[in-house]
């Protein structure tokens, strides 16, 4: 049979008329290639088919019978039901179905077909189906099919959405298979071998329709692997094409970084000298510096990068210092302005800042100046502005530099992959005239994921860690709040404002949920399951926003954040926050990662439970930045023993990636995944959670690069990693 190309459109294959496209269309699935994409989330194990005396309440089976009679009857407030008796040779039994009103034209009296399902117990004592998976068989010789798809088998159960069932996903899945659609292996065949991965048409037969359970597995397994392999040889190949580029050699004069650290209000972190000694050593190389540096919000990023900055402009270079946002860029450049003014004017690197709002610089000490847009660029083409903090603008805007040392980005995960691409473009890697120099590259993050993980993601930079927070902060007062107590809860909060302080909401999700779009149909059997989700009570942003500032407390300044707030207007809310012009700012968890507010020193946290600790640490974080005792209030919808683990596990914790590890073991990878954002694909991140694997497809990766660097000998990897690239450079 002639092959199917994958990117054969679905409608060729069902039918234009077929009711399931549009629902496949929904969710993404329109070429034949995305179905078998889309994979089963678990089996069910229906293998086994037996006879009816057998059966045992409770059980989960198939049997296989004769359709003996069946009717369809309308209950008094009408719901539908289908009631159907079955018989084989050993006995009969009834099965029964709600809301499913057609099953009584499709399945006829005197059909034999196999019932997959629940074997359950009725008032009368007495064994029936309750809504069991059916499959008709075309009666052969011995009256069994040879090819069950929903039945007599280890049937694959799909992640579901509204109006497409598993039942639905299999038939089409099953009709694509039967046309023979065509795969390129393209995994090199000694790596399958080596980690004991089934070649892709295997795997794809094996995912959807497995004769056993373990070569699901190993199919899993491969498609698992695929991502991770594919990301490692994306970053090795990456760094393969830093090494081959030259960046200027910065010497640094280790006499000048101790007069300025002297200088400094503080003393610096054991770890921050450590990360600072690290760069420091990067920026002498004429290997371009490619790094991040992690540490915990609040240890103290932003100091270490400056020093950066500062040394390179002290031996002539620019630095381009980008934040995520207007109010972070103008948080830098205060920093800068206040740590380094005096500097600035001895050796003479002014400062400046761009953002879509406009353009100033400081010259001397503390003097600062509004200038225009163009001049400003043209003073940055000159070389006369050193260091250049900003925002997008600073690509978005094509500033020119003279001689671009050094180019830090601040909390670069939120920049998406697609800009750091952009700004790896602007650095110049890749295809370039040779001899030009391209600047080293420093990215800040605080994003707190286990650190195995991290490498992987971020496995083309080299890490710099920040493990512990400035010494001299008071630790915060954390404490979980029963619901009864939340009335006390909102007494301290607004005590704490009295005496001036400020406070954070923290809520889960930003609107109400309507409680119809909660109540799904689960069961794939058809069974009349309706499940009320508990995310009932959920609190949103919008209406705890409108019972603070309507009821509890009317007199006070309230004011609200969350993601689905135009750019412009976060801004403007957070930097009111900040000025104190509000007194409680209500937000999502997007609340500005890196804004510091030492005036706030409550982070109310609702609906605790649904965080997860690592995040919960991140919020409480956001105060205790200032002199005064803050206070963490976790409220919790359950507090019990669960919680209380959980608190425990916050006030032990030394930091933010050892939280995150503990979190990972304990939610599981589902649901940590579920909240960090990384910009890489979601199959990607859930590819993750095996740590194995990601060994494996380090080793692997590695061993075909090292001696094929160009992938020559291996077109179809060469070709895959080209589409990945497109993908995540979509993402
Ligand atoms: P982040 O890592 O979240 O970006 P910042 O760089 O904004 O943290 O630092 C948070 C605060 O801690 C700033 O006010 C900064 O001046 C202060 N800080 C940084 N390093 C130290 C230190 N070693 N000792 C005391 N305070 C410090
Ligand atoms: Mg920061």
């Amino acid at each position: 049979m002639r092959e199917l190309p994958l990117t054969t459109p679905l409608f060729e294959i069902l039918g234009a008329r077929a009711p399931l496209l549009r629902r496949f269309e929904k969710i993404g699935i329109r070429t034949a290639g995305d179905l078998l994409r889309h994979f089963p989330s678990r089996y069910e194990d229906f293998s086994k088919i037996y006879p009816i005396a057998e059966l045992e309440p409770g059980q989960q089976a198939t049997i296989q019978a004769a359709i003996e009679e069946i009717k369809l009857r309308r209950t008094r407030r009408g719901f539908a039901v289908v009631e159907a008796e079955l018989s084989d040779e050993s006995g009969t039994i009834r099965a029964i179905w709600f809301n499913q009103p057609y099953i009584a034209n499709t399945l006829r009296a005197g059909r034999i077909a196999n019932f997959s399902g629940k074997v359950s117990l009725s008032e009368e004592s007495e064994l029936y189906f309750n809504g069991p998976a059916y499959e008709i068989l075309k009666p052969d010789k011995e009256g069994r099919s040879t090819e069950s798809t929903h039945t007599a088998r280890l049937v694959p159960v799909y992640p579901e959405t509204k109006g497409l069932t598993s039942r639905g996903i299999r038939y089409a899945v099953r009709m694509v298979l039967k046309r023979n659609p065509e795969f390129k292996e393209w995994i090199p065949a000694p790596v399958l071998a080596r980690y004991g991965l089934p070649e892709v048409h295997k795997a794809v037969q094996a995912v959807h329709f497995p004769g056993h359970l373990e070569d699901a597995l190993a199919a899993q397994k491969r498609f698992a692997f695929e991502n991770l392999f594919l990301l490692q040889l994306f970053n090795v190949e990456q760094k393969l094409k830093l090494s081959r580029e030259t960046a200027p050699a910065i010497p640094v004069d280790i006499g000048q970084v101790k007069a300025i650290l002297a200088e400094l209000p503080f003393e610096l972190t054991p770890s921050q000298k450590k990360s600072l000694w690290e760069i420091i050593q990067d920026l002498e190389k004429t290997l371009p510096m490619n790094r991040l540096l992690q540490g915990d919000v609040g240890s103290g990023k932003t100091i270490v990068a400056a020093m950066a900055a500062i040394l390179a402009a002290a031996r002539g270079y620019q630095a381009a210092f980008m934040a995520p946002t207007e109010i972070l860029a103008r948080q830098h450049f205060e920093t800068l302005k206040k740590l380094f003014g005096s500097i600035a004017s001895a050796e003479q690197p002014a400062f400046g800042l761009l953002t879509s709002g406009g353009a100033k610089m400081v010259y001397e000490n503390d003097l600062e100046a509004n200038i225009k847009k163009p001049e400003f660029q043209k003073k940055v083409a000159k070389g006369e502005i050193k260091i250049v903090i900003g925002t997008h603008a600073l690509i978005q805007e094509a500033v020119t530099f003279n001689n671009l040392g050094l180019i830090i980005v601040d909390e670069q995960h939120r920049f998406g992959v697609r800009q750091r691409a952009a700004l790896l473009r602007e650095r110049g890697a890749g295809g370039r005239s040779p001899g030009k120099l391209i600047p080293h590259f420093l990215s800040m993050s605080a994003t707190p994921i286990p650190r195995t993980l991290m490498l992987t993601v971020f496995g083309d930079l080299d890490l710099s860690l920040i493990t512990e927070l400035p010494s001299g902060r008071k630790p915060i007062e954390t404490r979980i709040i029963a619901p009864l107590e939340r009335q006390k809860a909102y007494d301290f909060v607004r005590s704490e404002i009295e005496a001036g302080r400020q406070a954070f909401v923290i809520c889960p999700r930003i609107e109400e949920q309507t409680p119809a779009s909660d109540i799904r149909q689960t069961s794939d059997a058809g069974t009349a399951t309706l499940r009320l989700g508990n995310q009932l009570d959920l609190k949103s942003v919008k209406a705890e926003y409108e019972k603070l500032s309507k009821k509890i407390f009317p007199d006070l300044n309230i004011a609200m954040l969350h993601g689905q707030m135009k750019p412009r207007e976060k801004e403007t809310v957070m930097r009111e926050f900040k000025d104190k012009k509000s007194d409680i700012l209500v937000a999502t968890s997007v609340v500005e990662v890196g804004v510091d507010v030492p005036n706030a020193t409550v982070m109310m946290i609702e609906g605790a439970d649904r965080f997860g600790l690592a995040q919960l640490y991140q919020f409480r974080g956001r105060v205790g930045r200032g002199t005064h005792q803050s206070y963490c209030l976790l409220m919790s919808e359950k507090p019990g023993e669960m919680a209380e683990q959980r608190l425990q596990a916050i006030l032990k914790a030394k930091n933010g990636f050892e939280l995150a590890e503990y979190d990972l073991k304990l939610r599981g990878p589902g649901e940590f995944f579920g909240t960090v954002q990384t910009g890489f694909p979601d199959e990607l991140m859930q590819a993750l959670q095996n740590p194995d694997l990601v060994k494996e497809s380090r080793e692997a990766a590695a061993a075909i690069v090292k001696p094929d660097p160009l992938l020559r000998q291996n077109a179809a990897l060469r070709e895959k990693l080209s589409e990945f690239r497109k993908k995540v450079h979509q993402e």
